[in-house]
């Protein structure tokens, strides 16, 4: 199959951002013999000290792009995930839904986001990863692309993936000018070792503390020997990366097992940051520019589900291309493929885990393929 009358090795790709949704086009685009290139504006690619599950949909595609082994091996199966009282009263305890149409899919991989994002980049080659190049804007000529870089570099592409975020300049530009939405939360985030977790998480279960309007996020990465500790609390300050000390995040957790407390005082290197979210986006496409990731479905944290979107978006995107005959006919089935399922996990992810809650996973009723 050719797009634009060219073979797929001779489309030009360039991708805007090298976090998730950035690094998981380029795998994927590659296990469609489309060479892309990543364009990151920071030196280095990296995340934050933190844990992440993987989604059955999302490791499925893994199998198409030749890394499933590489992932599997980083990471460790959770089967259960509980939301618990503050005081570790268990208000409900559920199987993780099925999201795929394999009956024994019905897990969590958890993985650190280093691993994660790190094997991405294994499988890419060097050259096609440019670090330091930040997009200072996109020319859209129709049927290709004209991205300049800061510094006066400047590409032609037959197709611009805008996967530069939340706060995305090629949204705001081509596709919506609407502001994120600040949640009124802040989350701080901590990795630390199993044997200063005062056994907090025991088993591979996900747990999440909740008492009024803070939760603790406990998810295990026992293949590491650590455990990734999250804790969500309201906050009037908007900054997206808030200053705040240990004792700050410590007075929340007061109503908390003290094994809780223990935990979070002893940790001094959280990673802060208030959450912000988008609204839905009607559109995502031009004929030569697609957004991906978080650019063009944000969400709250709460499903756990914004990284798995952006490496599901890169698995639609790459099956288009493959599939189509043109460029944006491909961008238009990505989309229709695409946008009614971000669209609901936008919604979902906007509730809290609470213990009036029926279910820990909201979604289940939407998207679990065979009914228990
Ligand atoms: C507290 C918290 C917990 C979360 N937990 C989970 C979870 O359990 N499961 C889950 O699936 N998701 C989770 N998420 C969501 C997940 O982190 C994001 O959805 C995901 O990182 C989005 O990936 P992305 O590649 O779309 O965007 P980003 O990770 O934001 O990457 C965008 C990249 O683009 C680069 N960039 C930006 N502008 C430019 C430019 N002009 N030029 C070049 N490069 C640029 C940035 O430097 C960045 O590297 C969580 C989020 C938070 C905040």
């Amino acid at each position: 199959m050719s797009l634009k009358g060219k073979n797929n090795s001779e489309l030009k790709v360039a991708i805007i951002g090298g976090g998730f949704g950035g690094a998981a086009a380029a795998v994927a685009l590659r296990s469609v013999g489309i060479k892309a290139d990543l364009y990151e504006q920071a030196p280095v690619i990296g995340e934050v000290g933190a844990g992440i599950g993987m989604r059955p949909p999302t490791v499925e595609f893994f199998k198409d792009w030749g890394i499933y082994d590489a992932m599997v091996s980083k990471s460790s199966v959770s089967e259960y995930m509980e939301v618990v009282t503050g005081k570790g009263e268990v208000v409900f305890r559920e199987r993780w839904p099925q999201l795929t149409d394999e009956p024994n899919a019905r897990w969590s991989r958890l993985i650190h986001r280093a691993d994660f994002i790190g094997t991405f980049l294994e499988h890419l080659p060097t050259e096609s990863i440019h670090l330091d190049h930040k997009c200072k804007s996109v020319i859209d000529y129709g049927d290709y692309a004209v991205v300049q870089f800061e510094g006066d570099k400047t590409i032609e592409a037959d197709l611009v993936i805008a996967a530069d975020g939340i706060r995305s300049n090629i949204r705001s530009k081509f596709f919506s000018d609407a502001e994120p939405v600040y949640s009124g939360t802040h989350a701080y985030r901590a990795v630390i070792d199993k044997e200063d977790s005062f056994d907090i998480a025991p088993d591979n279960t996900f747990r999440v503390w909740v008492e009024g309007d803070v939760n603790v996020y406990v998810l295990p990465l026992h293949h590491r020997n650590q455990i990734s500790f999250d804790v969500t609390v309201p906050s009037d300050d908007s900054s997206w990366a808030p200053e705040v000390e240990t004792k700050d995040i410590v007075k929340h957790l007061t109503n908390f097992d003290p094994r809780i407390q223990k935990v979070a005082e002893r940790i001094n290197d959280y990673t802060c940051r208030a959450l912000y979210d988008i609204d839905p986006v009607e559109r995502w496409t031009s004929n030569s520019i697609a957004l991906l990731g978080d650019a063009a479905h944000a969400m709250l944290h709460h499903q756990g589900q914004g990284a798995n979107q952006a490496i599901q978006d890169a698995g639609a995107l790459a099956e288009a291309l493959r599939d189509a005959d043109t460029i944006p006919q491909a961008l238009q089935r990505y989309q229709a493929r695409r946008k009614p399922v971000t669209d609901k996990y936008q919604e979902l992810s906007r509730l809290n885990p609470s213990e009036e809650n029926q279910t820990a996973f909201p979604e289940k009723e939407t998207f679990e393929r065979v009914a228990e």
